[in-house]
């Protein structure tokens, strides 16, 4: 099973994280925030149907990372400003989000260069 074997907070608006097989990406935390696995944000399949909980609003601080938290072996539980708390990130869902949503070399030079 693959395994982040570090994880960096580059920017307060960056996560990079390594894996046990030598990839590394970097993911803007808004991107994982918006991809939160937990029923509230995706949504549940109630009898086959998959029933959405509404448009996401935007909150202050939804997008600012408080804590990851390691759970069991088998994941990391994210903790947002806004005190969202529900999405646990399992590895393997961590890896695919990576795969589709890292940032380019160029997405992130043209990020550093509008700080
Ligand atoms: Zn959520």
């Amino acid at each position: 099973m693959l395994t982040p074997t570090s994880i960096h907070r580059p920017k307060p608006y960056l996560l990079q994280i390594e894996w046990s097989d030598g990839y590394a990406s970097t993911l803007l935390l808004e991107t994982m925030r918006d991809q939160c696995p937990c029923a509230a944000c995706q949504g549940e399949e109630i009898m086959g149907q998959k029933i959405s909980f509404g448009i996401k609003m935007f909150k202050p601080g939804m997008n600012e990372l408080t804590a990851l938290t390691p759970v069991g072996n088998y994941g990391l539980q994210a903790t947002w400003s806004d005190g969202h708390a529900t999405g646990i990130y399992t590895w393997q869902g961590l890896r695919a989000l990576c795969e589709t949503h890292a940032l380019t070399p160029q997405q992130l030079s043209d990020l550093a260069s509008k700080e």
